[in-house]
């Protein structure tokens, strides 16, 4: 049997059983109780400190998706973009379209992270 041992703030110390089904985190974007499977705790076992891990609940985990998949959709317009640019024969014109394409990029990583901050709050 494996169990939790914790000292509590008066001195004593407590031991809980635990049973593989009573493992839970708080999802570090809203907060929501995540219940861990199976899947999960093997992750958990493989990492060298547990205090650095925690999982996305089920509706945070697809935003985060959506948002990453977006920014692999960015990059790929960005690769096409340079791409392009660089045929461009006047230095002056290549240069200024470079800047352009880095504040619009600029612009779109600033919106996303706030957007991720405003689902922290
Ligand atoms: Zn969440």
């Amino acid at each position: 049997m494996i169990y939790l041992k914790t000292e509590l703030e008066n001195g004593k110390s407590v031991e809980v059983d635990v049973y593989g089904d009573e493992f839970y985190c708080k999802c570090p974007i809203c907060g929501k109780e995540v219940h861990l499977d199976n899947e999960m705790i093997k992750h958990c076992v493989t990492e060298d400190d547990f205090s650095g891990i925690s999982f996305y609940c089920e509706g945070c985990a697809k935003k985060r998706a959506t948002t990453l998949g977006f920014c692999e959709f960015q990059q790929e317009n960005i690769n096409i973009l340079t791409a392009v640019f660089e045929k461009v024969g006047s230095k002056s014109l290549r240069s200024e379209l470079y800047i352009a394409l880095d504040t619009y990029n600029q612009l779109i990583y600033n919106c996303l992270s706030d957007l991720e901050d405003s689902e922290k709050e």
